[in-house]
């Protein structure tokens, strides 16, 4: 048996991480099996419909290095109506398209034909007006509301199929059923409990339901790893499967993630910079895509028999990953431990390699990065990094014309003005004619330059890092140096003494 996974978000918003987890355990199991990794876009709900969700998807899933074997072809995304500009999107196609539900609709309309020609579902044309007195009757009799199957018994055509209807499932009056989900076994439920549930909308659109089944057989899925809050609705799925006379593939519900709070749900609305829950978020803030691939494999997952580590790199959590390991317990999002990973990635990476990735943030930040000089302060700032972004802060003063002190930080601890300006004169001094102009070799030289004056080095080298990188906190004082380079340096320490003086 060849496995067929498939992620199939609906593209009602943006890419939530819990989605993505959700794609990597997808993806993650694909690659052990050497199976296949299917995109699917669930666009039934075209009221929900976002604008750019789509791409979202498909962008988020390639930054974090996980390509699908099939998925839409180019030609199908450019017939959804969103005026966008597919050019260079991934034309990845397959054998079981289209891959985009509302372009299935004629399979799914055979499907329901097929349902109704064996009395297995019905034509309801119950209005609106209906439906909403009967819940009432049903919430004041204190009964959970449920469809109250009024067109069930109709006869044939007596629901005029050319007016507007739904078509609902025949639900067995009584008996039980059992599901299975393969991280927590067998579960039994009533058919008493189950509702005669929509699986034909008025406007043609098939429900979530019926359009994900009809095509998880057609595409011959073998297992369904998905989010659990469907695993209420296990029963609804296999009884989809059993009115088709289908054998249903192998359903792992992953377990819902918390917010950092440990209290409710990772909400897919409520996002604010200290906890994002956008893919396109953790990008922006600077999060390297195999920090955050490793770390959601751990969110709900771990590798059993011992294995303690946590950072490891793709090849190995491939081999590593088993859905026996998932554990059904509500997942954490330690956003701390995520910081701490990244930071890890980000001092494995080699320099100049960080240096390629810093780059776009400190463009977005308006500031003009010269490669060279960041290139040579990115080894001396990799050890203090969770963050890309944390790097604009850390050199924004290399790359900016001037930097505007506050004279009063100027002055280190202990020191009178006089001292200050006499530490700065030296600077300048040792600064102009120092050879090598290295970092190592210019500490020695303060060093014996504070020495000699009688001070300790931390006042003495306050006033110069003060002037050289307008900040009391900066990266090492000599790379900063030797990255501004000599002049600069000392346009900056002449700057100072200026600013002291007056
Ligand atoms: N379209 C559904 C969602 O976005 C997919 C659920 C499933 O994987 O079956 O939640």
């Amino acid at each position: 048996m060849t496995v067929r996974v498939r992620f199939a978000p609906s593209p009602t918003g943006f890419l939530h991480v819990g989605g993505l987890r959700t794609a990597l355990f997808n993806w993650l199991f694909a690659r052990k099996m050497n199976g296949t990794f299917i995109l699917r876009l669930e666009d039934t709900d075209q009221k929900r419909f976002t604008p750019g969700g789509v791409r979202a998807i498909m962008e988020g899933l390639q930054w974090l290095g996980l390509q699908w074997d099939e998925g839409p072809s180019r030609a199908e995304l450019r017939k959804m109506q969103t005026n966008e500009d597919w050019d260079g999107a991934p034309d990845v196609g397959g054998n079981f398209g289209p891959y985009i539900q509302s372009q299935r609709l004629p399979i799914y309309q055979a499907a329901v034909d097929e349902l109704l020609a064996q009395g297995k579902a019905y034509r309801c044309d119950c209005t609106a007006v209906r439906l909403d007195a009967m819940r009432k009757e049903q919430m004041a009799r204190k009964e959970s509301t449920h469809y109250d199957r009024h067109c069930r018994n109709k006869a044939a055509g007596e629901v005029d199929p050319s007016k507007p209807h739904v078509v609902r499932i025949a639900v067995p009056l009584e008996g039980t059923t059992t599901v299975h989900d393969l991280i927590r076994g067998d579960i039994t439920v009533d058919y008493a409990k189950l509702d005669d549930f929509v699986i034909l909308k008025s406007d043609g659109f098939p429900t979530y339901h019926l359009a994900a089944m009809v095509d998880d057989h057609a595409m011959q899925i073998t297992h369904v790893l998905r989010g659990d809050e469907w695993l209420p609705s296990l029963p609804k799925h296999y009884l989809i499967y059993q009115s088709f006379g289908w054998e249903p593939p192998v359903f792992a519900h992953l377990p819902v993630i918390l917010n950092p709070s440990g209290k409710g749900k990772m909400s897919k609305r409520k996002a604010t910079s200290a906890d994002s829950v956008f893919v396109s978020e953790f990008r922006e803030e600077g999060y390297l895509p195999e920090a955050l691939r490793n770390f959601l494999a751990f969110v709900g997952w771990a590798p059993g028999s011992g294995i303690e580590k946590e950072i490891m790199p793709i090849d190995e959590l491939i081999e590593l990953f088993d859905l026996a390991h998932v554990n059904p317990a509500p997942a954490a999002f330690p956003y701390d431990k995520l910081d701490w990973m990244n930071g890890m990635y980000i001092r494995a990476l080699p320099a100049d390699e960080l240096a390629k990735r810093i780059y776009p943030f400190l463009i977005s930040a308006g500031i003009e990065a010269d490669v060279d000089r960041l290139i040579k302060i990115t080894p001396d700032i990799q050890e203090r990094l969770e963050t890309l972004q944390d790097a604009v802060a850390a050199t924004d003063f290399l790359f900016a014309e001037h930097v505007s002190p506050d004279p009063k930080q100027l002055i280190g601890k202990g020191m009178t003005v006089e001292q200050t300006l006499s530490v700065l004169q030296q600077a300048e001094q040792v600064i102009s004619t120092f050879e090598p102009f290295e970092a190592e070799p210019l500490e020695h030289a303060f060093r014996a330059a504070a020495d000699a004056s009688g001070l300790k080095p931390g006042p003495f080298f306050t006033p110069l890092r003060v002037a050289v990188t307008g900040k009391t906190v900066s990266p090492p004082l000599f790379g900063s140096i030797v990255a501004l380079g000599r002049e600069r340096t000392i346009e900056r320490l002449k700057n100072a003494q200026q600013l002291l003086s007056n």
